[in-house]
């Protein structure tokens, strides 16, 4: 273990991953895959819940059917 101890900014990530790395805002190479292909897909806000009572809406009607 040659490397120096560094845990990331964002989450609780640290250097016990071998794999990781770390940008200039001190987040890891985790949290920027994150933000870069996950969130993108995500929408925690009021677009994503019509999206979710749709999807909802949906299957209780097939239930009733
Ligand atoms: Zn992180």
């Amino acid at each position: 273990m040659s490397r120096e101890y560094r845990i990331c900014n964002t989450c609780i990530m640290d250097t016990s991953d071998e794999e990781i790395t770390f940008d200039d805002c001190g987040s890891c190479s985790h949290c920027q895959r994150f933000e870069t292909i996950i969130k993108p897909q995500w929408h925690p806000n009021e677009e994503g819940e019509k999206e979710l009572n749709s999807i909802v809406e949906g299957i209780k009607k097939r239930m009733q059917e």
